[in-house]
């Protein structure tokens, strides 16, 4: 026990913190959606270290390719130069993916050639989709949604909407535009000058907003009559949380830049964007090596990536997380019958929100939730909503179990 304490002081002291209030759970391993803690105490994890391990903790298969990778090499050279089959592999396999749901999403009309581009992070995916739309269009305006997340660095923040977090950091860039998420009639401000509009299909971080169905069809329409890229940031919403492999198959429309992350790697860092191949082409001319990174597409991470998607496919995992979705939403919506601290229940598939009556309701839901070894978060744009994100792979005694820890702390 005191070396538990002492590790969390080290914790403290060394590490640089991002709140005065961190989960604190002090992690020895984790495996399925599970994660065991120095103590002993398990905790079922119902965010996924926030829409990740899709699949699971630690997948054996993931990390079998992993090992496989590892005893034959690490970094070689920087991105774009070595041929490395892993990443070959991968982006054949993501590419073709990618397709087929362009494909399904307009009705076998779409065609195209798609390429992807890797990258380390979701906000770096972001940052590449913003450039690349600028250099392909020669346009400088971008557009995006009030209270939508995007990353830290200062291109995806400057299109971030939420004023607390940029105003401390700016100036940050200009020519950007913010419009109400969901509202139609505001999509004609819209215009030639516009190199592109960011967007979540659904708005992860403003609380798990899912827009009226009209919303991204006309966002679509929007962009084709003025010449705007739409670039779709389904860093969170991506491979299969929300019911399907990708978010915009609810709507029946396609960006013409696709930003990916966190679920991508199957737990290792790996993100990026696809785009078709002469909108791509810009970064390689005028002049060449204007997007460059050194780890973007590390080899572990692609052998890691390739696994990942290989069992979302064997497992219909898409599939999955629809149907476990809709069971899970029942129940959270029978607790919001019997409990008025709950206010709503929304969302698709399995990226649900739980909107309180207060802050404090919040809070002490999920500090509870903790205590009895059930881990779920609150969203960063509101104080007011419970996320609930469990790994796809969950089953129905973890939602049972779930649910009853959940009755417990609202009683
Ligand atoms: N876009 C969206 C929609 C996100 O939800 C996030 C992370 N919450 C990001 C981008 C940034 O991803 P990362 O933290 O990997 O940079």
């Amino acid at each position: 026990m005191q070396d538990l304490e002492s590790l969390k002081q080290k914790f403290l002291r060394y590490l640089a913190q991002t709140s005065d209030e961190p989960m604190g759970v002090v992690v020895e391993r984790a495996e399925g959606c599970w994660i065991i803690a120095k103590d002993g105490r398990r905790y079922l994890d119902f965010i996924s270290g926030i829409a990740v391990t899709n699949i699971g903790h630690a997948h054996p298969e993931v990390v079998q390719a992993i090992k496989r990778q590892v005893e034959r090499y690490l970094h070689t050279m920087v991105y774009g130069e070595f041929v490395q089959d892993v990443q070959v592999a991968l982006a054949e396999k993501l590419v073709s993916i990618v397709e087929a749901a362009f494909k399904r999403a307009t009705n076998g009309q779409w065609r195209g050639e798609l390429q992807y581009y890797p990258t380390n992070s979701g906000t770096e995916a972001n940052e590449g989709a913003l450039k690349l739309a600028r250099k392909f269009t020669g346009r400088k305006k971008f557009v995006a949604f009030q209270n939508s997340f995007h990353g830290d660095t200062l291109g995806s923040l400057s299109v971030t909407g939420r004023e607390i977090y940029r105003k401390p950091f700016e100036p940050l860039l200009p020519d950007v535009v913010f419009l109400p998420f969901g509202d139609v009639d505001a999509l004609r401000q819209i215009d030639e000058t516009v190199a592109a509009v960011i967007c979540e299909p659904i708005q992860g971080e403003a609380g798990i907003i899912v827009p009226p169905d009209e919303f991204l069809p006309a966002l679509r329409k929007r962009c084709d009559e003025v010449g705007a890229l739409l670039i779709l940031d389904e860093v969170q919403t991506g491979f299969g949380r929300t019911g399907k492999w990708f978010a915009f198959e609810h709507w029946g429309i396609v960006p013409d830049i696709l930003t990916l992350g966190k679920a991508l790697g199957g737990g290792m860092p790996l993100s990026g964007f696809l785009a078709r191949r002469e909108i791509m082409r810009v970064f390689a001319e005028n002049p060449p090596l204007c997007h460059v990174t050194t780890f973007g597409g590390h080899p572990v991470c692609c052998a890691a990536a390739s696994a990942a998607l290989q069992v979302m496919e064997r497992e219909n995992l898409p599939e999955r997380a629809a149907v476990m979705g809709t069971k899970l939403r029942d129940a959270l919506e029978q607790l919001a019958n019997r409990y008025p601290q709950i206010v709503e229940v929304r969302g698709k598939g399995l990226m649900l929100g739980l909107e309180f009556v207060t802050k404090e309701a919040t809070q002490t839901f999920v500090k509870g939730c903790l205590e009895r070894g059930l881990i779920v978060g609150g969203t960063l744009h509101t104080e007011k909503v419970v996320r609930i994100a469990p790994p796809l792979v969950i089953t129905d005694d973890e939602i049972g179990w779930a649910i009853e820890v959940m009755e417990g702390v609202l009683k």
